[in-house]
């Protein structure tokens, strides 16, 4: 054989073992953005790189280091690295600001940031999101809150966190930076290499550092005041307290978390992260918020806008997990001849169910069950002298005796 050529590192093979997950997120996708009055965009991989760098934002790490840039006939072409901004492109390109508020669209597609590869962080990767336009209230923030949330349960993800944050607007932000700057300056020689660069560009983005000794000063007493202070002006606290409401009466947990900027320069006001509690460091799936000077700023008419992104990679492997395709039962017991009448049993009543075969030890018979089935039917001496059953959750170590002729209920309660 010759040289091999691999796959590139941070992009990866979606492989026919797991293309049907991949059908069910863009399927669900589809349903819940459809049912919300949500209608499909689809922009070009490839963009200008100045749409970015206006659009992102040239202070952002996506912008400064992430993007995949070339040149083709003279021109400065980049792999979108995210959508909001080629959506705002084709929103402005085809005058849909003239077509009557709120402009709903939602996309799913690849998109291309050179970071360090690591679990939940690849190269070339796939975001499910929406741009709405056009609004100005709360209540749009509150509906792109919930359509995610719906999204999300839809897939049979539940065990979520919300967190929001308040950027205020320019103006009432201009004093929050000032004020930060101020207390963070007499430590500008300990902080990180990004922060330092930061502190003149884009001082908000400090608060987003995961450089531990950066974390610790900004921890300090007078620095926390400042962060921990409502900056934002009286409007900007109405827009937030009105997004409030609208997430309690809906029924939506979330958690105000001060220090949540997000990494994009555009946002305003309201900003939004969903996290799941079952994903390892990188655990957020989604990410958004309200950007009200985007449209005008990437030479649009001044249009309010609030918008998500998902990555389908992190809810790929939250889905991979609570896939369980194990049996429902292992029938565990020495006597072979009611072991196989058991197991006919189950299987005639559509319970799927197995058992060792060749006679092993009460313990081996065990540890084979909790790889393969949810629940271990232990049928030993003293169960079938007693006509009765024991019932093992390998789930949860939970264990039980019950009536023999009890079995079949309990059995088609929880298959
Ligand atoms: P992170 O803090 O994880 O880098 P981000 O702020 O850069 O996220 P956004 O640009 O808001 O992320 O993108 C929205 C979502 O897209 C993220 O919450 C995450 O689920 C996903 N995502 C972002 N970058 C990557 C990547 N390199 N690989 C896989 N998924 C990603
Ligand atoms: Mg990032």
């Amino acid at each position: 054989m010759g040289n091999i050529i691999k796959v590139q590192k941070g992009t990866k093979d979606i492989l026919p073992s797991e293309i049907e997950l991949w059908h069910f997120m863009e399927q669900k996708a589809l349903e819940v953005f459809t049912y919300a009055g949500y209608s499909e965009i689809r922009t070009p991989i490839f963009e200008a790189t100045e749409l970015f760098a206006r659009g992102v934002g040239d202070t952002t790490d996506i912008v400064n280091k992430e993007m995949y840039t070339f040149e083709k006939s003279e021109r400065s072409l980049t792999l979108r690295p995210e959508n909001t901004a080629g959506v705002v492109r084709a929103f402005i390109e085809h005058g849909m600001h003239r077509l009557s508020a709120p402009v709903k669209l939602w996309y799913k597609g690849p998109m291309f940031r050179y970071e360090r590869p690591q679990a939940g962080r690849q190269r070339q990767f796939h975001q499910v999101g929406m741009e709405m336009f056009g609004i100005e209230q709360p209540t749009a923030d509150a509906e792109a809150i919930a359509v995610a949330i719906r999204y999300l349960n839809m897939l049979g993800l539940n065990d979520l966190d919300v967190e929001i944050n308040s950027l205020g607007c320019p103006e009432c932000r201009e004093t929050f930076k000032s004020k930060l700057k101020e207390v963070i300056k007499p430590y500008l020689g300990e902080l990180c290499e990004d922060c330092q660069n930061r502190f003149d560009k884009n001082p908000l983005r400090l608060l987003d550092c995961k450089v531990d000794s950066c974390k610790e000063i900004y921890a300090k007493p007078e620095i926390q005041e400042v962060i921990q202070s409502d900056f934002i002006c009286k409007d900007c606290a109405e827009h937030f307290d009105t997004l409030k409401m609208y997430l309690d009466n809906l029924g939506i947990n979330y958690t105000v978390n001060k220090l949540l900027v997000r990494g994009l320069d555009y946002y305003n006001r309201t900003v939004f992260e969903i996290k799941s509690n079952n994903l390892g460091s990188q655990n957020a799936v989604c990410g958004g918020g309200r950007y009200d000077s985007l449209v005008r700023n990437l030479g649009g008419p001044d249009t309010p806008a609030v918008g998500f992104a998902m990555g389908m990679e992190r809810l790929f492997s939250l889905l991979e997990e609570k896939q369980n395709n194990k049996l429902t039962a292992y029938v565990v017991s020495t006597n072979i001849e009611e072991t196989i009448k058991l197991i006919a049993e189950l299987r005639n009543n559509g319970i799927s169910a197995d058992f060792d075969m060749t006679s092993k030890k009460f313990t081996k018979q065990l540890e084979k069950a909790a790889k393969v089935a949810n629940f271990a039917l232990i049928l030993g001496e003293d169960e079938i002298a007693n006509n009765t059953i024991s019932i093992k959750d390998l789930n949860k170590s939970t264990q039980q005796t019950i009536n023999r002729n009890e079995l079949k209920t309990f059995l088609q309660n929880i298959k």
